[in-house]
């Protein structure tokens, strides 16, 4: 039985004390919730977020590491001191770190042995561009960055990843894949974690879909049998829209 994970994922957005604030806005109205919480905070906000969300059900993950336990990168945040913090899980790879901070299949590789490695759960994205779907490409596409994504990654291990199935076109455009799109493709990466890890493990694994998910579409999204949840960009900032995702 997969318990479905709901995600706010808001990127670089949002102060110490309007964190605080959304936190207390939605604590008491996601408290009954048969779905896992999650709040993937700006770095600056892991501290507050996990002050605010003590003795509740919403947990804290981060949005990017990186692959070291420590040494000469500036600017950069291990795993180790994420832990420390009390980060549960981390998005890792996401479509706009692949783009805008050249990220790669290998980063993401490496992103993920390392956060296995100090117990903090990935949250790995894949996805296609507008222009990949439109030359067929999807499928071979998200499941080379699966295979790429998970190697390494022993089988007793695999029930604590997350894949967030993004489309590249669907984030933050409005365009949302039909449901039954984003339902067939997380089919097929389901179908590659059987071909890699066998009948067992495959059944255990989480898919979310994300790309423009929203209170008025989350319905119709978790109604399909092979979503497992959602990573939501844009309508998690808002106390109201995030708390419609949750108790869709
Ligand atoms: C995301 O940030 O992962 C995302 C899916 O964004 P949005 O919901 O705004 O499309």
């Amino acid at each position: 039985m997969r318990i479905p994970i709901i995600a706010g994922n808001w990127k670089m957005h949002k102060t110490a004390a309007e964190s605080v604030e959304f936190v207390e806005s939605i604590k008491d109205q996601v408290k009954g919730t048969d779905v896992e919480v999650v709040i993937c905070a700006p770095y600056t906000l892991i501290h507050s977020v996990k002050e605010a969300i003590q003795g509740t059900n919403i947990k804290l993950a981060a949005q990017n590491m990186h692959w070291e336990d420590q040494g000469a990168y500036t600017g950069e945040v291990s795993p180790i001191m994420l832990k420390e913090l009390g980060v549960e899980y981390c998005i890792i790879g996401h479509s706009e770190r692949r783009q805008y901070f050249n990220e790669t299949d290998e980063t993401v590789n490496k992103k993920v042995l390392a956060a296995l490695k100090h117990n903090i759960k990935p949250i790995v994205c894949v996805g296609e561009t507008l222009e990949q779907r439109e030359n067929g490409e999807t499928d071979a596409l998200v499941k080379a960055q699966v295979v790429k994504a998970f190697a390494g990654v022993p089988a007793e291990r695999v029930a604590e990843i997350v894949i967030a199935y993004e489309p590249i076109w669907a984030i933050g455009t409005g365009k949302t894949a039909t449901a039954e799109q984003a339902n067939e493709v997380i089919y097929n990466i389901r179908e590659v974690i059987r071909d890699l890890y066998g009948e067992e493990i495959y059944t255990e694994i989480r898919i979310q879909y994300g790309g423009s998910v929203k209170p008025s579409n989350i319905e119709e999204i978790m109604n399909q049998e092979d979503i497992d949840g959602a990573l939501v960009g844009g309508a998690s900032l808002k106390p109201d829209d995030f708390v419609g995702l949750v108790n869709f």
